[in-house]
């Protein structure tokens, strides 16, 4: 969507998938976007300093880098085929440029910036300027002396992030990130709703919390939550176990068809193969699923589920498989979800073809080796932190922030001497906007099926002024007006082309500029203009037109821009 209105407004023009020229009025909107970004970053006392594109392939290959990205960089040569990588982030750079500088304590804490082009081999680049492999980005670095004065500045970041995203006009959510290539746990996005967006977010509007889906936490309906069938289970007294005859399929539905249960009386049984380990079958209850990145992070390998071969050839039968009665030659451990330990007999397969065995109580009749958090968390499910419920929203990922502890410094052997004369290692922390994917993104949560609606503060200009048929009197009042306007620091797009209303008029709406400001014939007759606002009024529906008085033109324009 963004690429398409971005190109049809004349914003940019695609030069090859995922490359795109920037415009006359695209290059406007994204110098008000960095404008906006720089003043939020030296608020933060980041410096800006401006980085190389090409960096010496050693750097990389010094950090790791250039293997663990293999995939993403660019790499080119010179003549005299000394190789380079085109810099997809500049953490190889800027480490050992700070190194030169900062020998002593009394240096820190410092954070430099820069708004630079950087290149990465993106294979799925097809969302417009979303997604592009090359692309323009803000990058700080911050260095300090203690984690605790990471953490504090990194604080502030969060809330610098925050104001760069408002002003903007965009509402912004921050969410714990899974981390990525870079750290497991100090890490976090922010997000900007749009339908348009590949990541899913679910949101907790009581708290304010969000999450990636992917990682998310979350509260489930307990067994006393359902009801008729929870009551009964929760004064339910522990039974003896019983093997059952069960000729049924291999689902869960199937189990609860037979018994004649919901679906959070039955035990399910995930079997997966984990790297080195061999074979694991989680345990959760009936009625969820399991979220396998929480899997693989709670092993810290990879995994897979099992194959309907490896079952058979590990002697277990599918469909049927759980921890009770396991034979002894299978080798499989069992891992449970915290979800199991409140289902009194609870029903689960024999670990033989068309056998159940129902009233199954932990801790008496099976144990697990230990238990995990793998709930895949849905939208019906409840906010872990404060109960209150949550929603699914689609959302674009608008920037990240990180704190990356010594990982970098300590790849180039950056130290400063502490108060005692010590060497000491130095903590950093990078935080990201990608300032081309910005635009796409305000493009993407602001728009109607007409064209781009700016919002004022990166609009590339503030009042698209158009001139209708050829009178000479509308235009010479029009050109007063413009010059007017410029005067008073308003920022007119002036539209006295000969063509007709209707494509003016379309091609404002394309373009998107806050306010639309005619003069014609008719309207001069009224001694006006027509005034209509691009942004939908208050309750939702079109803004409608309106005539303004012309003495009191440029008063009424200054007062909107101000707004
Ligand atoms: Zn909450």
């Amino acid at each position: 969507m963004n690429a398409r209105l971005l190109t049809q407004g004349g914003f940019i023009e695609k030069q090859a998938a995922g490359i795109y020229n920037f415009l006359p009025l695209g290059l406007r909107v994204l110098g008000k976007v960095n404008n906006i970004i720089r003043d939020e970053m030296n608020k933060v006392e980041g410096q800006e300093i401006f980085m190389p594109v090409l960096h010496s392939r050693e750097i990389w290959k010094a950090t790791g880098r250039d293997q663990s990205m293999d995939g993403v960089l660019y790499r080119t040569r010179g003549t005299d085929d000394q190789e380079f990588v085109l810099g997809p982030s500049h953490e190889e750079v800027v480490t050992p440029l700070v190194k030169t500088f900062i020998k002593s304590y009394k240096d820190l804490p410092l954070a430099v910036y820069q708004i630079q082009t950087k290149f990465r081999n993106e294979p799925r680049a097809k969302s417009g300027v979303l997604r592009g492999r090359e692309f323009g980005m803000k990058d700080m670095y911050s260095f300090h002396l203690t984690e605790e004065d990471l953490d504090a500045y990194y604080d502030r970041c969060k809330i610098a992030y925050t104001n760069v995203y408002e002003r903007c006009g965009l509402k912004s959510y921050m969410i714990e990130a899974s981390g990525g290539a870079f750290s497991d746990k100090f890490s976090h996005e922010f997000s900007i709703l749009t339908p348009a967006g590949e990541d899913t977010i679910l949101i907790c509007d009581k708290c304010g919390a969000a999450q990636n889906i992917e990682i998310a936490q979350g509260k489930y309906a307990e067994p006393e939550d359902f009801g008729e069938d929870g009551k009964a289970n929760a004064k339910e007294k522990p039974l003896p176990m019983k093997e059952v005859e069960a000729k049924r399929g291999p689902s869960i539905e199937a189990g609860c068809e037979l018994h004649g249960c919901p679906a959070w009386k039955i035990l399910k049984t995930v079997v997966y193969e984990v790297e080195d380990d061999g074979l694991v079958g989680i345990c959760i209850r009936g009625d969820l699923q399991i979220n396998e990145l929480k899997v693989e992070k709670y092993f810290k390998k990879q995994i897979r589920p099992a194959s309907p071969e490896m079952l058979k050839k590990a002697g277990l039968v599918q469909g049927f498989i759980g921890p009770v009665n396991m034979p002894a030659k299978v080798k499989i451990s069992f891992i449970g979800d915290h979800s199991i330990k409140n289902v009194t007999n609870i029903i689960t397969g024999a670990n033989a073809k068309d056998v159940d065995i129902i009233n199954v109580n932990i801790g008496t009749d099976y144990t697990v080796e230990d238990f995990a958090d793998f709930v895949q968390v849905r939208g019906s499910f409840k906010c872990g932190k404060c109960g209150g419920a949550l929603r699914e929203e689609k959302a674009i990922e608008a920037g990240n922030i990180f704190k990356l502890g010594t990982k970098f410094t300590d790849a180039v052997s950056f130290t400063v001497t502490n108060k005692d004369q010590k060497q000491v290692p130095v903590f950093m922390g990078c935080y990201g906007i990608g300032n081309t994917r910005l635009v796409g993104t305000i493009v993407e949560a602001c728009h109607d099926e007409n064209g781009i609606i700016w919002p004022k503060s990166v609009a590339p200009y503030h009042v698209h002024l158009i001139t209708l048929g050829n009178d000479e009197e509308a235009t010479k009042k029009a050109d007063k007006l413009y010059e007017e306007l410029t005067e008073a620091g308003i920022e007119v797009l002036y539209d006295d082309r000969t063509d007709s209303a209707g494509v003016k008029f379309k091609d404002s709406d394309l373009i998107g500029l806050p306010l639309r400001i005619v003069i014609s014939k008719r309207t001069l007759e009224r001694d006006s203009v027509e005034w209509k606002e691009r942004a939908p009024s208050t309750d939702g529906k079109p803004s409608e037109a309106k005539n303004v008085a012309f003495k009191d033109v440029v008063k009424e324009v200054v007062k909107f821009v101000k707004d």
